[in-house]
C-alpha cells in the first residue's frame, strides 16, 4: 500500500524542490500570458559621451506583473531563455526600439540618436534572426545606423563563423554592433579581432570598485588600451559617481552609461535629459 500511494505522489521530489518546479512553471504560464496581454515594457537608459551629451539610450526590458508589479530583467530573462519566450519578447523590445528611432527621426534634437538593444544568444541563432532585424527596421522606417545590437561573450561558445556572417549581413546594412559586459565571459582576444564590432561595454563590476581596487583599475586601463588598438568605442557601465567618471576619462573612455547620468525609464525621460526643466 506505502508502494502503491508511493508511486502516485511522487515522494522522491522534496517539498522545496517542488515548490521550486510549481513556482517555474507559474512563472512561465504568468511571462507567456504577459507577453500577450502586453504587459512588457520598454524602458530606456542614457548613453553619453565625455561631454555628458546624450548619445542614445540602451533598451532595457520590464514586467509590469499585475499582481507583482514592476519585475526587472534579471528575474525573467533567464526564464525566457530556457523556455524559448525569449523569442517572442526579443522581437517586441526590437519592435518597440525601432518604432522609437522612426518617432526620434523626425526631430532635429532626437534625430542622431542610436538605440542599444540586448540580444541574447538564442535569439541571435534562431533561423532568420537577420532577416527579422531588417524586416523590423524597414516596416517602421527606422534607420539601421541607428540600431546597436548588443551581444555578450557566451555568443563566443558557439560556431564563430556562423556568428561572423550573420553580424556582417545586418553591418552590410549599417546596423552596429557592441560586446556587452565585457571582460565576464570567455573572450578570447583573437575572436575578438575577427567580430566586425563597433563597440565594447565594459562591465559595471569592474567600475564599481575602480577606484578602491587596483586589480579593477588595472583590469578597466587595460580594457581601454586594447579597444583603443582594435579601434573600438568604448562604453562604460554603472557609473555612479563622478570619481569614476575621471578615472575613465582620464585612461581614454569616452562613452557612459550609469546612475549618474540617468536611470532606466520611460521614454519620456529622455526628452527631459535633453530639455531639462528651469
Ligand atoms: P545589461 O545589458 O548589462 O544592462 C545594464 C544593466 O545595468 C541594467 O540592468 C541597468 O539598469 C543597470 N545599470 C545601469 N547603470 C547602472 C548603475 O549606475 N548602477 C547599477 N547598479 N546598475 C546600473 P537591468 O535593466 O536590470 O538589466 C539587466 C540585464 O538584463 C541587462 O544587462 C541585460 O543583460 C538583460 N536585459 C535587459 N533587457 C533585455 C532584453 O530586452 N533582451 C535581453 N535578451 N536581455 C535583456
Ligand atoms: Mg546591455
Ligand atoms: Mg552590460
Ligand atoms: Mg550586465
Amino acid at each position: 500500500q506505502a508502494k502503491a500511494a508511493g508511486r502516485n505522489t511522487q515522494r522522491f521530489f522534496d517539498p522545496d524542490m517542488q515548490a521550486a518546479v510549481n513556482a517555474r512553471s507559474n512563472l512561465e504560464a504568468d511571462l507567456r500570458q504577459g507577453l500577450a496581454r502586453a504587459e512588457l515594457l520598454v524602458y530606456y537608459q542614457p548613453v553619453v559621451d565625455h561631454q555628458a551629451r546624450l548619445m542614445g539610450a540602451e533598451a532595457l526590458v520590464r514586467w509590469r506583473h499585475p499582481q507583482r508589479g514592476m519585475i526587472g530583467p534579471a528575474d525573467f530573462i533567464p526564464l525566457a531563455e530556457q523556455t524559448g519566450l525569449i523569442l517572442p519578447l526579443g522581437q517586441y523590445v526590437l519592435q518597440t526600439a525601432c518604432a522609437q528611432l522612426q518617432r526620434w527621426s523626425r526631430h532635429p534634437d532626437t534625430a542622431g540618436l542610436s538605440i542599444s538593444v540586448n540580444v541574447s544568444a538564442r535569439q541571435f541563432r534562431q533561423p532568420g534572426f537577420v532577416a527579422q532585424v531588417l524586416h523590423q527596421l524597414k516596416s517602421h522606417g527606422a534607420d539601421p545606423r541607428r540600431l546597436k545590437l548588443e551581444l555578450t561573450e557566451s555568443l563566443l561558445l558557439g560556431d564563430i563563423e556562423d556568428t561572423i556572417a550573420r553580424m556582417a549581413q545586418l553591418k552590410s546594412e549599417g546596423v552596429g554592433f557592441a560586446l556587452d559586459d565585457f571582460g565576464t565571459g570567455y573572450s578570447s582576444l583573437s575572436y575578438l579581432k575577427r567580430l566586425p564590432l563597433d563597440q565594447i561595454k565594459i562591465d559595471q563590476s569592474f567600475v564599481r570598485e575602480v577606484l578602491a581596487d587596483p586589480n579593477d583599475a588595472a583590469i578597466v586601463r587595460t580594457i581601454l588600451a586594447l579597444a583603443k588598438s582594435l579601434d573600438l568605442q568604448v562604453v562604460a557601465e554603472g557609473v555612479e559617481t563622478t570619481g569614476q567618471l575621471s578615472f575613465l576619462q582620464l585612461h581614454g573612455c569616452e562613452g557612459f552609461q550609469g546612475y549618474l547620468f540617468g536611470r532606466p525609464g520611460p521614454v519620456a525621460d529622455i526628452d527631459a535629459f535633453l530639455h531639462p526643466a528651469g
